[in-house]
């Protein structure tokens, strides 16, 4: 399942229109008729995000979102307003009341499904953080959250230089976070200096043919602004493209032209969210990294990723997502060491080790459980999608040579995957690590450089 989301409408009609678009995109979809009902069940069945009309008949979503936001059990849900087209005044409402978006009625449905799933990307993405920093945390390593209230940086990178003052004026007293404006074509420039952005606002203009493709991969790819929130701005001829960008990894679109308030009111928003992965990010201290890092690869060690995976498990029978599990074995990987020597191993482990974190995704652990031998957990994963990724795995470590011998042979080598399903099986861990560990075998039985999917029957 793709996710639980939560209808509020006291108009039965449109909650099935929205119903319909949103399980025919998968998703598992709940509804409550009033905003009295909406905060029961949001607290209740704990949606992954909820959907507000603006009128709810007992209140307005503003009133519910306010609330939703002040509760505990619910303030980390994210809230969509459906407000109607146009209406400046009650978007900027919306989000002063804290909604995380909204979406303009009539609804439309590319615009919809794009918002909710980058809405469950960001919402995964700080889950994991939370967990890993409860694992942290079972380890005795308390750590007392800091939350620092410096500004934050903003680039600007506008079409022109024109078009970057043109945001700059109109933020002037509204956001206290620095800004700077970046010419377009220094922009990869800038942030390869190491310079990086909490958040680039960034013109759809620039994009070239790409659709921006190439652009936010590029944003991506650099260390220094490799979590930084995106933010495109787009005409309203090339919405389309825009809500491309959403899926391609932007955080937030907004039109041009739009009330510098909202424009505001959403930096301020994404520059919460920055800040808050950011702090728990950053909460694993050198003490605890010794503990929980393998100093080799820098990958996280068993004595972390076991208690971690309990943890998933644990969370996945609450939200009824399935999980995969995969044990990594390098093939016939004495020989490398008895032919090359020991410290090309060690590269050919370091190499194998940065190919596997650079072909999943952030949310996915992978740790190194003994000599050659990997585990990678995929939280939120369908099997269809664990295969892939460890097909994408196996493809990419024996893809090119690894290392170079010291006359300078490339070295190459495979890898035996094994791969279990957890989630809706209820199998414990040590089972789920049982069913891929014989899987692994069974891919080493068969010649290697393989994945198998393990079978839950005895
Ligand atoms: P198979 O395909 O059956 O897995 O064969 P294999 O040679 O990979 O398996 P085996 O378990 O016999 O050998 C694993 C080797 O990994 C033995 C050990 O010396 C080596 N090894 C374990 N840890 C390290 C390490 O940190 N660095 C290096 N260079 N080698 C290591
Ligand atoms: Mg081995
Ligand atoms: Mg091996």
């Amino acid at each position: 399942m793709a996710g639980r989301i939560l209808i509020v409408d006291n108009v039965p009609t449109n909650r099935i229109i929205l119903k319909v678009k949103l399980s025919s995109a998968f998703y598992e979809v709940i509804q409550a008729v009033s905003g009295r009902d909406a905060l029961l069940r949001a607290a209740d069945s704990q949606p992954d995000i909820i959907i507000l009309d603006t009128d709810l008949g007992d209140m307005s979503a503003h009133e519910v979102c306010t609330r939703l936001k002040a509760d505990p059990a619910t303030h980390h849900i994210p809230v969509l307003i459906a407000t109607p087209a146009g209406d400046t005044e009650a978007r900027i409402a919306a989000l002063k009341a804290g909604a995380d978006e909204f979406l303009a009625k009539p609804i439309d449905e590319l615009t919809l499904t794009a918002r909710v799933r980058a809405l469950m990307r960001a919402r995964a993405t700080t889950d994991e953080l939370r967990r890993r920093d409860e694992t942290a945390r079972s380890f005795g390593f308390a750590e007392a959250s800091v939350h620092f209230a410096t500004p934050g940086k903003i680039a600007l990178v506008g079409r022109c230089a024109e078009d970057a003052m043109t945001w700059r004026a109109g933020l002037r007293g509204l956001v206290m976070d620095n800004i700077e404006i970046v010419a377009a074509d220094h922009l990869l420039e800038t942030i390869a200096g190491g310079n990086g952005a909490d958040i680039y606002v960034i013109s759809s203009d620039i994009f070239g043919n790409m659709n921006g493709l190439g652009l936010i991969a590029d944003i991506r790819a650099r260390q220094s602004s490799r979590f930084a929130g995106i933010v495109v701005v787009h005409g309203s001829q090339d919405r389309n493209e825009a809500v491309m960008a959403l899926d391609l990894g932007a955080n937030d679109i907004i039109t041009r032209g739009g009330d510098p308030e909202e424009l505001a009111l959403r930096l301020r928003s994404q520059m919460r969210r920055k800040k808050e992965a950011d702090i728990l990010r950053n909460s694993v201290d050198e003490g605890l990294r010794l503990a929980m890092i393998d100093p080799l690869t820098g990958l996280y060690n068993r004595r972390y990723a076991l208690p971690h995976l309990t943890q998933i498990s644990q969370e996945a029978t609450k939200s009824g997502q399935n999980f995969a599990i995969m044990l990594i074995d390098l093939d016939r990987f004495k020989t490398i060491n008895d032919t090359y020597g020991h410290s090309v191993g060690d590269k050919v482990l370091i190499e194998v080790a940065k190919r596997m974190r650079d072909t999943l995704r952030g949310i996915d652990l992978v740790a190194r459980f003994g000599g050659e031998e990997f585990m990678v957990c995929m939280p939120m994963s369908t099997l269809v999608e664990a295969r892939t990724a460890a097909e994408r795995l196996r493809a990419a470590i024996c893809g090119t040579p690894v290392a170079q011998a010291s006359d300078g042979t490339p070295v190459s080598v495979s890898a035996s995957i094994g791969l279990a399903m957890g989630g809706d099986t209820n199998a414990s861990i040590e089972a789920l690590l049982q069913i891929s560990d014989r899987a692994l075998y069974d891919s080493k039985a068969e010649g290697r450089n393989q994945v198998t999917l393990g079978s839950h029957a005895a």
